[in-house]
């Protein structure tokens, strides 16, 4: 194959698709949230319907060249920045509702719209698209799809998979599986969707998908608690069935580390609440009356104080103070700029262990990174957990690996020993590979391996991502 064999193809192919080549792609397109280092693709394909995609892939994989799917960047493992050689793919040109059943609650999408836009239409029909993640003004539902992305309201809807009704993606060879049916359940034969969630565009590229909405709530009600120990926070979770009669639609947990650090760097250490507790919870209800919803909150509080779960609580009296209390959490996307040498991790660790594995880690990475800021919080009511950790100024080690090396090695080695996940929201994509066989079997990962092969038997669909 030449590169130029290829890219006359798809020219000739493809006319009016949008084609940039070499360095007249823009620079956005080489790069995700992670800042990866930028390489040099071929070129940039924006196909804006389903036959583009399918002729564009189908032309890839004739000459064996490899494809970066791309939805919004806003991943943090690498995986949707393309390295040397390989050709864009980014849907930012295929956007659109196609459909919304106001009767049933459905959605037909496509795939480049961002989450936000998807949201916002569901809103003024009255109904709710049960995502929600800070990144929703840029990711695109192709791109949480791809990651069975979860978010502020797992702890109420699931996660993205729990959202796709249906569902349609073009396979590496250029073949279009059309599964758009609105039905919740569908027994006849292997329900292949679920093959596309989650699996990093890996296995197909997520053209359209039919969402199931939910019915709007009437009210939210918002509360910023503190607590003095985990277990409380851990008491304070298991209460809400009761005290909140099944509301509950957020349960965010945040350490103190993370809680200052935030409030010292984003606002000028002013925060809602005193920064004098261990462990900082933000709590929403979605209930059908707003009057209703406040009084039940205002009890189940009062009686959590009153049983000494709680340090603390503020409940926010409108909407704009409902906002004051999610902003602190919401400035996650600034820590990349916060810290010097900044580096994410979103992992998963078991409910019962995970405070003991904050505190084991915590004390594992200040081996490494001594005393440069390590900060916890994560979505309880989904066991994930998310540190960031400053590397800057660790000097190559005595076995040759750099700040970053040691650092993964050091959290990663502590999943493993908690028997956790390497990644609970963001995927495998370049960063985690090495480390895939920590949390998963070698039967497992074989398994995969013959998915992979079935499905993209020349490998051009996101090649080096998830394995090694
Ligand atoms: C501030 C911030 C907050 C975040 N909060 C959360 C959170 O709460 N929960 C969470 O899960 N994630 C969160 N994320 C991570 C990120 O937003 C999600 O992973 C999101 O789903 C990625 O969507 P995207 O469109 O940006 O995809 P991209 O980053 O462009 O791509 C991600 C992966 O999907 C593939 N892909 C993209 N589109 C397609 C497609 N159409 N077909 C096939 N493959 C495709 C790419 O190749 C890549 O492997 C957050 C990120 C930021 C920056």
């Amino acid at each position: 194959m030449t590169d130029a064999a290829v890219l006359d193809a798809l020219s000739a192919a493809l006319p009016a698709v949008s084609l940039a080549i070499g360095e007249d792609i823009e620079p956005k397109y080489l790069s995700d949230w992670s800042g990866i280092a930028i390489e040099s693709p071929l070129a940039l394909v924006r196909p804006a319907s389903v036959e583009e995609v399918s002729t564009a892939l189908a032309i890839c994989n004739r000459y064996g060249q490899a494809v970066t799917p791309q939805g919004g960047r806003t991943g943090l493992n690498g995986s949707a920045a393309p390295r040397r050689g390989e050709i864009v793919l980014s849907m930012d040109r295929f956007t659109g509702i196609e459909e919304l059943d106001r009767t049933a609650g459905t959605m037909l999408v496509r795939a480049g719209t961002t989450l936000e836009t998807i949201q916002a239409a569901a809103d003024e029909a009255g109904w709710l698209v049960a995502l929600d993640l800070g990144a929703r003004g840029s990711c695109q539902i192709g791109g949480n799809i791809s990651t069975n992305a979860g978010g502020n309201r797992v702890v109420r809807y699931g996660v993205t998979r729990a959202m796709v009704l249906g569902l349609e993606a073009v396979l590496a060879d250029g073949s279009v599986i059309s599964g758009l049916q609105p039905m919740i359940k569908n027994n006849a034969g292997y329900d292949l969707k679920q093959l596309f969630i989650g699996s990093e565009g890996t296995l197909g590229v997520v053209t359209r998908a039919r969402l199931r909405l939910h019915p709007r709530p009437v009210a939210r009600i918002t509360a910023l608690i503190s607590a003095d120990s985990f277990e409380d926070v851990t008491t304070l979770l298991r209460q809400t069935g009761a005290g909140l009669d099944g509301t509950l639609s957020s349960f965010e947990v945040m350490w103190q580390s993370f809680y200052r650090y935030i409030a010292e760097g984003c606002f000028d250490g002013k925060a809602p609440m005193p920064i004098d507790r261990p462990l900082y919870t933000l709590i929403e209800t979605h209930c059908g009356e707003e009057e209703r919803g406040r009084e039940q909150m205002e009890a189940f509080l009062a009686s959590m104080l009153e049983d000494g779960v709680i340090g603390d609580a503020l409940i926010a009296q409108s909407e704009r103070e409902a906002d004051g209390l999610w902003a602190i959490r919401d400035m996650t996307g600034e820590l990349t700029h916060l810290m010097a040498d900044h580096m994410a991790f979103d992992i998963g660790v078991p409910l019962a262990s995970m405070n003991a594995f904050v505190e084991s880690c915590r004390a594992r990475l200040a081996t490494v990174i001594g005393d440069n800021a390590q900060v916890y919080y994560g979505h309880l009511g989904d066991s994930n957990l998310h540190l960031n950790v400053d590397a800057s100024g660790v000097s190559v080690d005595g076995q040759g690996r750099d700040a970053h090396r040691q650092v993964d090695d050091a959290v990663y080695d502590e999943v493993r020993r908690f028997a956790g996940t390497i990644t609970a929201e963001h995927g495998v994509g370049f960063f985690k590979r090495r480390y895939l066989g920590y949390c998963r079997s070698q039967a497992e990962i074989a398994t995969m391996r013959l998915v992979k092969q079935a499905l993209d038997p020349n490998g051009i669909l996101n090649p080096g991502r998830i394995f090694t």
